[in-house]
């Protein structure tokens, strides 16, 4: 009893002393604010809705059940089934996932999984994932960085689904260069081989779900995808917290 009401004195002389502010839009945040925007910024959060392309994820506001890319690319054989986002990436979800990238780690990766683990159920595909396997980082770019942003969410998001994680299992082998310049193809290209399986016995058989915390082109995804079902995966599914648009 004591020791709450200690922890709640303290609590508003640390809101006095330093206001949480908010990720995106920087106004100060009432006292107990749970999350990481104000309600306004919260608001503009657009969630991908129901109608989305079957294979990439991506939101189709007229219906249909695949997007104009996907239809084009129906005949090449994807390694990774297929990918949701609980998010679009929008100007306030791109401020809270920059901050998460070099600050506030820790706090901000279990909002965020609290987001994915929101929408995981609006996907019942998703239930058939067996383990999450978060999308890795090359040893140096770990090194430079001190974590893996995905491994994070990977493992906040395991614990709110009762699901496994194995972030062992699946490492980068090439330092890619960055991506910002290809074309989808280019990304694809540059992508194959970048990634190895170090213990298929973990993988061999199951279900998986790439975590990562934000989909672009897929590539990235594509290239994981395709180790993991060398190595003997039975199903590769990808889930990330934001989707490019
Ligand atoms: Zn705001
Ligand atoms: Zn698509």
């Amino acid at each position: 009893m004591l020791l709450s009401s200690f922890k709640q004195v303290l609590e508003v002389a640390l809101y006095v002393l330093l206001p949480r502010t908010c990720y995106a839009c920087r106004r100060d945040l009432p006292l107990g604010a749970a999350g990481p925007l104000c309600q306004d910024c919260q608001a503009a959060v657009q969630h991908i809705g129901l109608r989305y392309c079957v294979s990439c994820g991506k939101p189709l506001p007229d219906g249909g059940a695949h997007c104009a890319r996907c239809r084009r690319e129906k005949k090449r054989s994807r390694k990774c089934a297929l990918l949701r986002s609980a998010v679009v990436f929008g100007p306030q979800v791109r401020a809270v996932v920059h901050a998460f990238k070099y600050a506030d780690q820790s706090y901000l990766a279990s909002c965020l999984a609290q987001c994915m683990a929101q929408y995981w159920t609006a996907y019942p595909e998703l239930a058939r994932g067996q383990l999450l396997v978060p999308v890795p980082l090359h040893s140096r770019k770990l090194k430079a960085r001190g974590y893996n942003q995905s491994e994070l969410l990977a493992r906040s998001l395991g614990k709110q689904l009762h699901l496994p994680v194995n972030t062992s299992c699946l490492v980068r082998v090439r330092n890619t260069p960055s991506q910002t310049t290809f074309g989808r193809e280019g990304r694809l290209q540059n992508m194959l081989g970048a990634f190895a399986v170090t213990e298929p016995q973990l993988i061999k058989g199951k279900t998986l779900v790439l975590i990562d915390d934000v989909a672009t082109t897929g590539a990235t995804l594509e290239g994981c995808a395709a180790a993991l079902r060398a190595a003997g995966a039975k199903e590769v599914m990808a889930y990330t917290l934001a989707r490019e648009i």
